[in-house]
């Protein structure tokens, strides 16, 4: 689509940038909070039960299982419980008020969203 690397990148990073804006703009009329993880997050390396990381997990392996503890992941899977405990992990540092246990978060308009069960590393160490 566009021959000049540097302008692709520059094009996908501005389409990038505009979805996250509109994202956050959403979620700041809903009462929710926009948490964007660092994206060098090992979030498909990590077990996201036992938290250990592998070193090598090329793209073309979907599933795996922990040397450690032994759980069988499907990689997206487990890299999406990853990224979920990540960001309620930085909400957390970042003084605002979240439950990572089953809680539920109540914003501004009254409305409130569930949050799923997701044990984080302080909760299992
Ligand atoms: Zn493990």
């Amino acid at each position: 689509m566009v021959r000049n690397r540097n302008l692709a990148k520059a094009i996908s990073d501005a389409g990038w940038g505009m979805f996250t804006n509109f994202l956050a703009y959403k979620l700041e009329d809903k009462g929710g909070v926009l948490v964007e993880i660092d994206r060098w997050f090992p979030s498909s390396k990590l077990c996201s039960n036992c938290y250990n990381q592998v070193s090598e997990l090329p793209l073309d392996v979907r599933e795996w299982t922990c040397p450690h503890c032994k759980t069988h992941h499907d990689r997206d899977g487990n890299a999406a419980t990853n990224i979920r405990a990540e960001g309620i992990r930085m909400l957390q540092v970042d003084g605002t008020s979240i439950s990572a246990d089953g809680g539920e978060v109540r914003p501004k308009g009254g409305r409130k969203s569930v949050l799923w069960h997701c044990p984080l590393k302080s909760e299992t160490a």
